[in-house]
Formats: structure tokens, sequence, C-alpha cells
């Protein structure tokens, strides 16, 4: 076994690739250094946390890690910490509360997709226009299509809140780890969803200038991650307990690393320096 890289983990960066068509293909850029993650697969990794958290804002060192790579006080003062980051419909630009509205121009004010997804089940969800596919491919879904297209994350949030009330939402993590997700036909899921919705929908977008939103109408995005088994029991494992990790991997989905005894969130781990070898 050797060392591949050391440095501090990011989220993996996915894209989908044409051959083998559809699959994610997963880059780890960990001390200047890019890993094909894929081409680990069947080996044996050793994934070591050194003891060290750099905030990912402004580089201090932290012993704990908040809002997935961030220092207490950067947590508690920057915008993409913000409660309006995991719920969008809270979002308080127009109020003149946020935390920095510069930040808000650029990531909020911006147009925004809602979709529907199946990762483990079908999933209402939101994103921005230029985070289409890796957001999907974040979250480990197998198919996704966008249906709206709007002006703002605050109404995107809006839209996907009276969604949801039609959803049974049963995605979880688990599943999704479990193994490869049944198919859906999310086109008949989105003219169900929106026949059900309909009042609910008029009554919001009633007071929506009609150039804010429009439907979309998109064949949905296939996608297969390389995983060449899925594990019976899911047991997460913990760096801040147990620093080193060393196992077989044997697939990539979402932002999970699955191996044969243990799964590991890689994006939960922003900001801890480690080792990585093989
Ligand atoms: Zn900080």
């Amino acid at each position: 076994m050797s060392v591949l890289a050391q440095g501090h983990l990011n989220k993996m960066q996915v894209t989908i690739a044409s051959e083998p068509a559809d699959q994610a293909t997963y880059l780890l850029q960990l001390g200047g250094q890019n890993i094909n993650i894929n081409a680990l697969l069947g080996k044996t990794i050793r994934l070591e946390h050194l003891g060290e958290i750099i905030c990912r804002h402004c580089g201090r060192g932290t012993r704990k890690s908040y809002a997935q790579g961030y220092c207490y006080p950067c947590m508690q003062r920057l915008p993409e910490c913000d409660v309006c980051i995991m719920s969008p419909e809270k979002c308080h630009y127009a109020a003149g509360t946020c935390r920095d509205p510069s930040w808000g121009e650029q990531f909020c004010m911006q147009p925004h997709v809602v979709y529907l997804a199946n990762s483990s089940a079908l999933k209402v969800g939101i994103t921005r226009v230029n985070q289409m596919p890796t957001r999907w491919l974040d979250q480990g879904a197998s198919q996704a299509v966008p249906i709206m297209q709007v002006a703002t994350r605050k109404l995107s949030g809006e839209v996907e809140t009276v969604l949801k009330g039609f959803v049974a939402d049963k995605t979880n993590w688990r599943a999704l780890l479990k193994g490869q997700a049944g198919e859906i036909d999310l086109l008949a899921e989105r003219d169900r969803l929106l026949q059900e919705a309909a009042e609910t929908l008029q009554a919001l977008l009633a007071n929506v200038a009609d150039s804010d939103y429009h439907w979309l109408d998109y064949m949905p995005t296939r996608i297969s991650y390389p995983v060449n088994q899925y594990p019976e029991k899911i047991v997460s494992h913990n760096l801040d307990k147990e620093p080193v990790l060393e196992d077989q991997l044997l697939g990539i989905k979402g932002q999970y690393l699955i191996f044969s005894k243990r799964v590991i969130n890689i994006r939960k781990y922003t900001s801890y320096l480690v080792q990585l070898s093989a």
C-alpha cells in the first residue's frame, strides 16, 4: 500500500460519463492531486484523519467541524450556513436581513429549478440552474427531471414546499446504499403531482409575476453509479471516533464511499486533513 495523496478533504467532483453510458465518474482533489476514485474500485483503501480540521472559509483550525467544514464563528456569520440554505422558502433577502446581500445576489437571486428525482424513492428538490446535474449526482439519484424554472431560490423553495405536501417522502440514505433504486416513471409522477397540487400551486403563483416562472418539459436524465456490490448491513464510519478507515472499496454513490464493512459520507468530513493510501 502506498500514499496517494494528503490534504484537506473536499466533496468529490462528479460528472456523468458517456462511456460507460450514464455512469457517474468521481474525482477527488486532495493536496493538489486529482484522484480517480472509480479506478480504486475493488481495491483496499486506507483513509486516515491526521487530526487537523481547517475551516474552509477562514482557514483557522477548529476542533469540531460545523455545517460540513466551517469553524463555529464562520458557521454563525456566513450566509451559506444560514437556516435558509436548508429551507430555501425561508430566504430573507427581500426583508433586507441577508447575512451578505452580495452573496445572496450571486447564489439566491438567480434562476433555480424545481426537480423530481429518484433517490431510493420519489423526491422533490430544488437547485440552481447551473448546478444540474451536480446536485442529482451528489444525492445519488438514479433518475431526475427538472419540471419548473423560477427566478429565485425563495420561489423554488415555496413551490417545493407545496409539492412536498403531495409526495410521501420515503427517501433515506440507508435505502440509497442498500441497493439500486426501482425504476420510477418521473413524467407520470410529475403529471400526477401537478394535477393533485393544482389548486395550492395556483394560489401560490397568483401572487407571482408571469415572467418569474415557467414550466419545463424535459426527458429524465439517467445516472448509474459505480457499485460492484451493495452491502447487506449499513454501518457508517465516523472519522472523529475512528481516525483510520481501511477496507475494500465496493462502490461510490452520491458522496458516499461504500466499503465491504462500512460506508462513509465524504462531504461530511470536508476540511479534515487526511491521508489516502491504496
Ligand atoms: Zn472559519
